[in-house]
């Protein structure tokens, strides 16, 4: 079957059955098209949060946004085409080392991305996205009436909150990097502005500080999709520093924009590992205990708590 058919065919299965697709920007063009619904972290767990209607979620992400679809849903089956498809920047923190901090930091409340597992979120007393970082950064640090808060597991989101909010954040870990972002460089920027003079350059906070600071605008997925959207009529080119995915989604959905990449090959090679062939494969098998995510009671029970409180604060 070519890319047309598989795509016909799972619209027809998932309908049939009533499943609903989740897709994150970071996917491939081919299933962000057949996906119920498409954004960032932010987005997707307030879908998740929100959707009643399907028995089944089909989550085209990595497994930790497959984890909060499971803990915010725990009455529904949330299924990962992939089982291999996981976030490396997740595993720099586990339960255990977040236990080590709040220790030695007594008294300082826990932010966790969500790009991090289930047992670290259940050590937390609030999660974030790249797009309210800050703002939950400024939040939890009042309510506790503290200036530190202890922040992981991307150690240049926790640098961005810090700058942008004041308060401290004590990077868990100090290494803790998205290996997508973070080889974005200076040499990258100037590159790309040498070639597009009066392109406007978007990049992710994810992204490190020299990166961010030359930047025209920092943001998240779903905020750089809305800085094109919303712009101007004469901000005719974009500089995008993010992966890839989101800049073909961006360059199709406005194409009287100019949309360059900062770089080649931004590509996470995670969230690529599901394929058209594998979702119609999921739809076809959706019992199999192989695709399925589930965060066992224990501790979705207590991840809950910090991810509800992100939800409000967002
Ligand atoms: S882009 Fe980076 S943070 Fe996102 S899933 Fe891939 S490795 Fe993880």
């Amino acid at each position: 079957m070519n890319d047309k058919e598989l795509q016909k065919e799972i619209v027809y299965l998932k309908n049939k059955q009533n499943v609903t697709i989740l897709a994150h920007y970071y996917q491939s063009i081919e299933i962000q098209n057949i996906a119920d619904y498409l954004g960032g972290s932010l987005e997707l767990s307030k879908i998740a949060k929100e959707e009643s209607d399907s028995e089944y979620i089909i989550f085209a992400g990595v497994d930790f946004m497959a984890e909060t679809a499971s803990i915010l849903n725990q009455d529904k089956r949330v299924l990962l085409p992939n089982p291999e498809s996981c976030c490396p920047m997740a595993a720099y923190l586990d339960a255990e080392m977040v236990r080590e901090y709040k220790k030695t930091h007594p008294g300082l409340p826990v932010v966790t991305y969500v790009n991090s597992t289930a047992e670290v979120k259940a050590e937390s007393d609030v999660c974030c996205t790249s797009a309210n970082a800050v703002r939950v950064v400024k939040r939890i640090a009042k309510e506790f009436d503290v200036n530190s808060v202890l922040f992981g597991p991307d150690s240049n989101l926790a640098d961005y909150a810090e700058q942008k909010s004041g308060i401290k954040c004590i990077k868990m870990p100090e290494e803790g990097h998205c290996y997508v972002h973070s080889q974005i460089s200076v040499d990258d920027f100037k590159r790309s502005r040498d070639l597009i003079k009066d392109g406007l350059v978007l990049v992710h906070p994810e992204c490190i500080r020299e990166v961010r600071e030359l930047a025209d605008f920092v943001g998240s997925t779903a905020q750089m999709y809305d800085r094109v959207k919303n712009s101007k009529i004469e901000e005719d080119n974009f500089i995008i520093g993010t992966e890839e995915g989101l800049i073909k989604r961006i360059a199709e959905d406005f194409p009287d924009k100019h949309i360059y990449p900062i770089r080649e090959k931004l590509i996470c090679y995670n969230m690529k590992k599901h394929t058209l062939e594998l979702i119609k494969y999921v739809l076809e098998n959706l019992d199999d205990p192989m695709f399925e995510v589930k965060v066992p009671s224990e501790i979705a029970e207590k991840a809950i708590f910090p991810l509800k409180k992100m939800l409000q604060i967002s």
